[in-house]
């Protein structure tokens, strides 16, 4: 690994990195030596020149990324040990399985590799950088990819324009490092079959952290009249029918979902006559459905992206469960979720207890839900915990 310099923290601000917490901000550097650029690796000291780790330097507020906490430099091993013990921690979930072949190889922190995530779906791979150093680093990641899972893969896909910091995009392109471009991809969630486009469908393709979500909602839904807002690839809605739904209604405000909906509906071999698709703002669609569904699934996009929108993602996800909760006929059910990083559990709680006060429903906790194993949070980075969803019983 070719080190570009070296970051000497201010005195005391070893203190954070001694506890394994993987960002170092800006206002934490009391000086840069040697050629230090962005989506470099740099080594960190205290200010007597003790190393306490390795890590790819960004300019902004979080200048340095950790990746190692260790002494010792990192070598040509390192991409190919951290591949194969995030690989080794999926198995050790039962991932994959007989039922799953799609799954979160990397998630950020929460795999000791902040900055880069990547995705499994049967045999393709689908890799998403969100700093310069993992963009840097990509072709090395490649290679340790392939050398874990040797003829397994058939593709590796690097998909970082909508996801690398304004300045990396221009130079960057989605690509395929390894393998082409092949007809349309399946997977298997739990036995439920998808489609998945990494190409052109959101985020890496598919929304993997709603797996164990998805399969609750099944025990739910027999003989039930069911709403899915926020449908995207129609992952809720494909559960509730194989469970046994009588109804289920798929709402997206993107046509292209809708459409991806419907075919995955008809791909596990559902009568089209259960399941009714609209290309709709969840909010409007909401407005005249008075006591109409057994169950709602809400699962909206990140209101808030950063901690200046809070207040305002806040105000969005009360008024959509206050919807959502009038839509329910007494006795019904609602799965409300939070993607939002900013918006924690508590204050996510706090917003559906209000939402329920607004619509005047008597309401009781059933669940709480979070995201599954191949989406870790690092202990010492509360931060990752970022799905928050609750399974509500509306009176
Ligand atoms: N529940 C999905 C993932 C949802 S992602 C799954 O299990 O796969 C969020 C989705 O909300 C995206 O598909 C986006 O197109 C859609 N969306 C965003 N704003 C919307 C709105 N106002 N009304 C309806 N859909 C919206």
């Amino acid at each position: 690994m070719t080190i570009g310099g070296i970051v000497i923290l201010k005195k005391g601000k070893e203190i954070s990195i001694q506890r394994f917490h993987p960002w170092i901000f800006s206002g934490a550097i009391q000086k840069l030596e040697g050629t230090v650029t962005d989506g470099c690796w740099v080594e960190v000291t205290d200010l007597k020149a003790n190393t306490l780790g390795f890590g790819h330097y960004q300019h902004g507020s979080i200048a340095v990324r950790m990746l190692s906490f260790k002494k010792d430099k990192p070598d040509d091993t390192f991409w190919r040990e951290k591949m194969s013990d995030a690989l080794q921690l999926r198995k050790s979930a039962s991932l994959p399985d007989e039922k799953t072949n799609a799954f979160r190889l990397i998630h950020g922190e929460g795999d000791g590799l902040p900055g880069l995530i990547i995705d499994y779906y049967a045999g393709a791979l689908v890799m998403q950088a969100h700093d310069a150093g993992m963009h840097l680093d990509r072709h090395a990641i490649s290679i340790a990819l392939r050398d874990v899972f040797q003829d397994s893969i058939s593709a590796i896909f690097y998909k970082s324009l909508s996801t690398l910091p304004g300045k990396m995009r221009d130079e960057a392109r989605d690509e395929y490092l390894l393998g082409s471009s092949s007809p349309k991809k399946i997977i298997v969630e739990n036995g439920n079959r998808f489609y998945v486009d990494w190409e052109e469908g959101q985020k890496t393709g598919f929304f993997l952290d709603q797996r164990e979500n998805r399969k609750l909602l099944g025990a739910f839904s027999t003989n039930k009249k069911l709403l899915n807002a926020f449908c995207y690839t129609g992952g809720f809605s494909v559960y509730a029918l194989t469970a046994g739904a009588a109804l289920v209604h798929s709402v997206d405000s993107s046509q292209k979902a809708i459409d991806l909906t419907r075919e995955n509906i008809s791909l596990n071999g559902f009568d089209p006559e259960l399941h009714q698709c609209f290309a709709a703002d969840t909010f409007d669609f909401l407005k005249d459905k008075q006591g109409e569904y057994d169950v709602i699934v809400l699962d909206p996009p990140a209101f808030a992206k950063h901690r200046d929108a809070r207040h305002q993602a806040v105000r969005g996800y009360q008024r959509l469960n206050v919807e959502a909760m009038r839509a329910i006929r007494p006795g019904g059910i609602l799965f409300t979720f939070s993607c939002s990083q900013v918006v924690d559990r508590q204050l996510f709680y706090d917003t559906i207890v209000s939402a329920a006060i607004q619509a005047g429903r008597e309401i009781s906790v059933l669940h709480h839900l979070s995201q599954p194993a191949d989406h870790p949070v690092s202990i010492f980075h509360p931060e990752g915990e970022y799905l928050k969803g609750l399974v509500l019983y509306v009176r």
